[in-house]
C-alpha cells in the first residue's frame, strides 16, 4: 500500500480496519524521509529511534483496544517554534539552538490527548519572521516542485515536508500570512484560525497580537479534522476564546447556493502575476455555477494593512525578544568581562540579520518621542481595517483573494531586498490584523509547473464558512498533481 501518499482520514480508516499498523506507517514516512530531506531540508530534528519507539507504544495501546481517535498514530510534523517536552524548540535560531522546553504547547497536550505520531520539529525563517524560509539558522528549505525555488516562509518546513509526502500533516504558525503563504506556493492546504481559537500556550512569541497556530494538510477534510483536535478554550493563553470548538467536518460538501462571496478590489493588487489572477477568476466562476452571489467590494483601509503591520508586528517582537539576554535561555557568549558585554556579544551572535533588523524597527518605534507617531497611529489604522472587514461582513460570507501574488520565487531572488520580501505578504497579512480565519488551497498550477493558491476568508468564529467555500473549491478543482520528488 502507498501510504506515504494517504491523507490522515485514509490512514486512520486502515488504523481502525487493522489492515497497517502505526509502525508500518513510521517505516513507509521515515523511508520517505531518509530519501528526500537531504534535498528539501524540511526538518530541523529528526529522531528515527524515537519515532519507531512512539510507534510502537501507540500500537500497543491500539491492541489493548483503546480508543482510536482522528489522529491515533498518524504522523505530524511540528513547526519548531511549538514546545515540545525533551525535544529541543530552536525556532531555527542560534540563541535557542540547544534550547529543550519542559512543557508540552497546548497543541502538543491535545495530540498527545489523542495518542498521534510526532515525526519531529519543522525548519522555519528564525523566529517565524520571514516569507521564504531563508533566514533559518538551519539552512534555507527547498520547494518540492522545483529546488532552486523557495517553500514560502515562515512555516517553509512544515508545508514542504507535507507537499513532498514526508508527512501527511503538520503543524505551523501564523502571524501574517506565515501557514497561507507557504501553504500556497508549495500546493497544499494551509489554515490560520480566529484569533484565541487555538492556544497559544507554548508557541514562542513573535507578535503576540497576531500570532495563531494552525494546520498544514493535503486537503480539506484533514484540515477540518486538524483543526477541531487543536482548538480551544486554555486557561493558560489569556486570549484564547471560551466558547465550543464546533464539530468542523460536519460542514464540507455543504450547498453553496445563496451564499455571499466579497472580492476586496484591494487585495487584487496590481502586482499580481496574471496567471494567479487567472487561477482565482476560475474559481469565482465555479463558485458562481455553484449558486454563490460573487461581487467585488472595496476595503479602503486595506491600503494600509502592510505598513500597520511592519510597525505592530515588530514592536510585539522586540519585546518579546528581550528575554533571550543569555542568562536565561539558550545560547551565551563565554568570554564577555562585564554583564553588559555578555549581553551585547550574545545578542550579535545569537539572532540572524533579519531578526535584529525587525528589533531595531520596533525598538525604533516604541521610543518615547516616537510611540505617538508609530505604534499609537498603526493601532489607529488597525482598527479602520478591523472595521472594513466587520463592515463587508455584515453582507458577505466570505471574501476571496490570491493567498500570494506571485508563484515561488527563486532562492536568493528576494534575500537582499527586503522589501520586495514583505510584499509577498500583502494579501494575507490584513487577516491578521483583524484576528480573522481564513483559509489557502491550491487553485492551479503554472506554466512553469509551480503551484496556485486561492484564499477565503471568514469572519470571526466563522471557520464554518470558511470550510464551506474551500471544500466546494477542492471538488472542483480536483487537485492529483504531485511535486515528482
Ligand atoms: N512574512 C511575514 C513576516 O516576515 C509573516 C511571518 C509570519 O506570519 N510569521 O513577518
Amino acid at each position: 500500500m502507498d501510504l506515504i501518499n494517504l491523507s490522515a482520514h485514509e490512514l486512520n480508516g486502515f488504523i481502525k480496519s487493522k489492515e497497517v499498523s502505526v509502525l508500518d506507517i513510521a517505516q513507509d514516512y521515515a523511508q520517505r524521509i531518509e530519501s528526500v530531506d537531504e534535498k528539501i531540508n524540511a526538518f530541523i530534528t529528526f529522531d528515527k529511534n524515537v519515532f519507531f519507539s512512539k510507534a510502537k507504544e501507540i500500537d500497543a495501546y491500539i491492541r489493548s483496544g483503546n480508543e482510536i481517535f482522528d489522529f491515533t498514530g498518524i504522523p505530524v510534523a511540528i513547526k519548531d517554534n511549538i514546545c515540545t517536552k525533551g525535544v529541543r524548540t530552536t525556532c531555527a535560531s542560534r540563541i535557542l539552538s540547544s534550547y529543550i522546553s519542559v512543557y508540552d504547547a497546548t497543541v502538543i497536550k491535545k495530540l498527545n490527548a489523542q495518542h498521534f505520531l510526532m515525526v519531529g520539529k519543522a525548519n522555519m525563517d528564525e523566529f517565524a519572521m520571514g516569507s521564504s524560509n531563508e533566514n533559518s539558522s538551519f539552512g534555507a528549505v527547498r520547494n518540492p516542485w522545483n529546488l532552486d525555488y523557495v517553500p514560502g516562509g515562515s512555516s517553509g518546513g512544515p508545508a514542504a515536508s507535507v507537499a513532498a509526502s514526508e508527512v501527511p500533516c503538520s503543524l505551523g504558525s501564523d502571524t501574517g500570512g506565515s501557514i497561507r503563504q507557504p501553504a500556497s506556493l508549495c500546493g497544499v492546504v494551509g489554515m490560520k484560525p480566529t484569533y484565541g481559537r487555538v492556544s497559544r500556550y507554548g508557541l514562542i512569541a513573535f507578535a503576540s497580537s497576531l500570532d495563531q497556530i494552525g494546520p498544514f494538510t493535503r486537503d480539506i477534510k484533514d484540515c477540518a479534522a486538524l483543526l477541531e483536535a487543536i482548538s480551544g478554550y486554555d486557561e493558560f493563553d489569556s486570549t484564547s476564546i471560551n466558547t465550543n470548538v464546533p464539530r468542523y467536518k460536519s460542514f464540507l460538501n455543504s450547498d453553496i447556493k445563496g451564499m455571499k462571496v466579497g472580492i476586496p478590489k484591494e487585495l487584487m493588487v496590481k502586482e499580481i502575476d496574471l496567471q494567479v489572477k487567472e487561477s482565482v477568476e476560475n474559481v469565482l466562476k465555479m463558485l458562481e455555477k455553484s449558486g454563490a452571489i460573487v461581487e467585488e467590494i472595496s476595503l479602503p483601509s486595506l491600503e494600509y494593512a502592510l505598513s500597520v503591520y511592519y510597525i505592530i508586528a515588530p514592536s510585539e517582537a522586540s519585546s518579546n525578544l528581550s528575554r533571550y539576554d543569555g542568562v536565561r535561555y539558550g545560547y551565551r557568549n563565554m568570554d564577555a568581562r562585564t554583564l553588559r558585554e555578555m549581553y551585547k556579544k550574545t545578542r550579535a551572535e545569537g539572532f540572524g540579520p533579519e531578526v535584529k533588523r525587525r528589533i531595531m524597527i520596533g525598538t525604533y518605534c516604541l521610543s518615547a518621542g516616537y510611540y505617538d507617531a508609530y505604534y499609537d497611529k498603526a493601532q489607529k489604522v488597525r482598527t479602520l481595517i478591523i472595521n472594513d472587514f466587520k463592515n463587508a461582513f455584515s453582507t458577505y460570507d466570505v471574501l476571496i483573494s490570491p493567498t500570494s501574488p506571485t508563484t515561488a520565487f527563486k532562492i536568493g531572488d528576494k534575500v537582499d531586498d527586503p522589501l520586495r520580501m514583505y510584499l509577498s505578504d500583502i494579501c494575507t497579512i490584513p487577516v491578521n490584523l483583524a484576528g480573522i480565519p481564513a483559509i489557502s488551497l491550491p487553485a492551479g498550477i503554472s506554466k512553469t509547473g509551480l503551484p496556485i493558491g486561492v484564499q477565503v476568508i471568514g469572519d470571526l468564529l466563522r471557520e464554518d464558512n470558511v470550510l464551506k467555500i474551500a471544500s466546494a473549491i477542492e471538488s472542483d478543482v480536483k487537485w492529483k498533481i504531485k511535486p515528482q520528488i
